[in-house]
């Protein structure tokens, strides 16, 4: 549906917000643009809408060029962040208004039909007439996307849409729009810094860092397969836990730990691992508390109860770790607790971040 091809952007003042990407996005999946602030997230969404023109490459939609296509001209609708409502008008007139303006212009009745078709299926009937200035944050969002799909695009562009609405509604108003899309068949493009957001609704998942895309992935992939040391620390929560280590005469160590390469190799890894110096990754819940033998021991700096877990805070050497447990477990902080690893989960990046293991 979606075709971007060695896509990039120099802005005026020489800055290269995208360097180069490549992607495509199937016809009806939800996808999320995930990254950190500046990576270049909404520069892909302005131009795929046409907003900004590209310095290098192509966008196609079904399978023809869009780039010299006026934004009004490809079908699309975008949701920005601060939604961009009309004020003076009431919330049917402000999803009639696109139906009755430019090249789709319909008759006035015709328009209010459809805009109630479409405020039925996004829930906002009881809001008919009112002004977006009376509304909350969420309603003022389903209004905008109501606005969005009653012109019948093919692809949805939603920027941010759920940074403005406070924590608990943010996971409504998310599983409202995975549902809606869904149901309304449409190719969306979601736009979130949010890694957990992006895990819980998405079919694929872009990440980029500094406008080169990291990994465009299934959701579960990125979290259990991250292609590199950055996409590992990306996604998770807690963060994943990192140690530097040296790879020498099949041991691999640290001023703390010394482990036969051999776990790690038994356990997942078909190759035998080069001596060298690498980047050990461990998330939370593959770093456990053992009653056997591990690879050190550590006092608890902190233990705090997050619902049904417990995060364990210990050091090695100089670096902090967690390990989540569960609230079964009663462990107390300024105990010492003997740690092992679950070797068939762990990861070794090279220094560069490159993932070997
Ligand atoms: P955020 O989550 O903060 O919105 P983003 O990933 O959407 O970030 P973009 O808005 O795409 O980031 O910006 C990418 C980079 O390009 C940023 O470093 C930004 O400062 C820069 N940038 C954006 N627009 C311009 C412009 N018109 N001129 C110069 N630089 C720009």
């Amino acid at each position: 549906m979606i075709e971007v091809i060695d896509l990039k952007k120099v802005f005026d003042n020489g800055f290269e917000a995208l360097k180069s990407v490549d992607f495509t996005i199937e016809k009806g999946d939800l996808v999320c643009l995930l990254g950190p602030s500046g990576c270049g997230k909404s520069t892909i969404l302005n131009l795929i809408a046409g907003l900004l023109s590209p310095s290098a490459g192509d966008i196609r939609f079904a399978g023809s060029s869009v780039v010299k296509t006026e934004p009004k001209d490809r079908n699309i609708g975008f949701v920005f962040q601060n939604y961009a409502l009309y004020p003076h008008m009431t919330v049917l007139e402000n999803i009639m208004f696109p139906l009755t303006v430019g090249q789709k212009k319909i008759p006035k009745e015709e328009a209010k039909i459809t805009a109630e078709k479409f405020m039925k299926l996004t829930n906002i009937e009881e809001l008919y007439d009112k002004k977006p200035g009376t509304l909350s944050g969420g309603q003022q969002q389903r209004v905008a996307i109501t606005r969005a799909l009653v012109q019948n695009p093919e692809v949805l562009l939603l920027d941010e849409p759920l940074s403005n609405l406070d924590a608990r509604l943010r996971l409504r108003i998310r599983e409202e729009i995975r549902r809606l899309v869904k149901e309304v068949g449409i190719t969306t493009i979601f736009v979130t810094h949010d890694q957990e957001e992006a895990l819980s609704i998405s079919d694929k998942i872009i990440l980029l860092n500094e406008g080169v895309i990291q990994q465009n992935d299934d959701p579960q992939n990125l979290y259990l397969e991250p292609a590199n040391l950055f996409v590992a620390k990306f996604i998770g929560n807690p963060i994943i836990n990192t140690l530097s280590v040296t790879v020498q005469d099949g041991l691999m160590k640290n001023d703390v730990f010394q482990i036969p390469v051999s776990r790690f190799t038994s356990a997942r890894f078909k190759d035998s691992m080069p001596d060298g110096e690498y980047v050990l990754g461990i998330r939370p819940e593959d770093f456990s508390p053992t009653g056997n033998e591990g690879i050190f021991s550590a006092e608890l700096t902190n233990v705090e109860l997050i619902g049904r877990e417990r995060i364990l805070n210990f050091q090695i050497g100089l670096d902090r770790m967690k390990s989540i447990v569960s609230i079964e477990d009663e462990i107390e902080e300024g105990t010492s607790v003997t740690f092992d690893l679950n070797y068939s989960k762990a990861f070794i990046f090279k220094k560069t971040g490159e993932r070997i293991y």
